[in-house]
């Protein structure tokens, strides 16, 4: 749903139009999931580092208006641990955007309605385990029933769908993807798997502990019937309907089946960071420009020299990939 009446696309030198934009709005997080965090010691952002509210809006008017991007998803760390986030849903949604949200849920159960009310118009609820003391082990934080209790305020808050991430690590959780699939139909809920990446501050990240797409759907697709749909576009889940009728479940493959040739997102930083990948190893400063005084023009500028830089994919799969040096709560995932 563009607007239509933006400037120019803003085209990335692979021939990308991106669109897309992912605004991590706080580093700290209530969680410390091991695939994640370290359980103590991260190095938190000083605050008069974090963009505020205004600047956040500056940055998303800029992308909006001038290049008609239309999607916007807010993440962190843990946004909605950000005080009067829903402030900040309220001006973003005034832009006529597609306006999602990924929380690990651990409060929703009284932010649900809220946020719905303000203008989000989709949430990502994330989910590892159904077990208490794995749920416990995997985010450090004895919180699942606070989750599942956020899972059904956002169903009664009018979310649809709910969408539920769960990151699978081999040996782990990697026994529960019937179990979660099972709830995602049950419930009503739209399961995607996210392939475990190098992303973790702790650099325990191995490629043995990644289980593929491939090894998921065989999972899954040993239970029920299941049928591929069509062509993903710039979304980065491959999604499967199942041919009973009960709804859809989805892949993340970005270690396995990168689709990093369809990738229309950049992101920013809640220090103010732009950044044209998740595992991009540069980042270009918006926060000092803005307040130092730069015009939009100049902030304008800034962007797109950004995206001239966005590379075709990420090389992981490579034996010469350099980790970012921040990790995914820092740059937002
Ligand atoms: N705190 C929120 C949450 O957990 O949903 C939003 C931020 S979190 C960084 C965004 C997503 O990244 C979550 O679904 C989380 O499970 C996922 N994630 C975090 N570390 C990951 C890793 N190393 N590999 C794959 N996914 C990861
Ligand atoms: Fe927090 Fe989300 Fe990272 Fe878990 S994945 S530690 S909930 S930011």
């Amino acid at each position: 749903m563009s607007s239509g009446a933006h400037a120019r696309d803003l085209v990335d030198p692979f021939d990308r139009v991106v669109r897309d934009l992912r605004i991590s709005v706080t580093d700290r997080c209530n969680f410390r999931c091991t695939y994640c965090m370290p359980s103590e010691g991260m190095q938190w952002m000083p605050r008069s580092e974090i963009l505020t509210f205004e600047e956040i809006e500056r940055i998303a008017r800029i992308c909006v208006e001038r290049y008609g991007f239309d999607g916007i998803r807010l993440t962190g760390g843990e946004p909605t641990i950000r005080a009067h986030v829903t402030t900040l849903v309220a001006k973003l949604a005034a832009l006529g955007v597609d306006l999602a949200l990924t929380t690990n849920g651990a409060t929703l159960r009284n932010s649900a309605f809220d946020l719905r009310e303000a203008g989000l118009s989709r949430i990502n609820i994330s989910l590892d385990t159904l077990d208490r003391e794995k749920f416990a082990q995997m985010t450090r934080r004895d919180e699942l029933d606070n989750v599942l209790a956020g899972i059904q305020a956002a169903k009664s808050a009018g979310f649809d769908p709910v969408k539920i991430n769960a990151v699978v690590e081999r040996g782990v959780n990697d026994d529960e993807v019937v179990d979660l699939a099972r709830f995602g139909r049950d419930e009503g809920l739209e399961m995607r798997f996210i392939e475990f990446m190098p992303l973790d501050a702790s650099d325990e990240w191995q490629r043995a502990k990644v289980v593929g797409q491939a090894e998921i759907v065989d999972m899954i697709a040993a239970e029920w019937a299941v049928e591929q749909l069509p062509a993903r576009g710039a979304a980065p889940a491959n999604m499967w309907r199942y041919a009973d009728g009960a709804g859809k479940v989805g892949v993340i493959p970005t270690v396995t089946n990168p689709f990093c040739g369809d990738c229309d997102r950049v992101r920013l930083t809640a220090d103010g960071q732009f950044r044209t990948c998740l595992f991009a190893t540069d980042e270009f400063d918006l926060r000092d420009a803005m307040r130092s005084g730069e015009t939009d023009d100049q902030l304008a500028a800034r962007i797109e020299a950004a995206v001239g830089t966005k590379w075709a994919g990420h090389q992981i799969n490579q034996v010469n990939f350099i980790r970012p040096q921040r990790s995914m709560s820092q740059i937002g995932g």
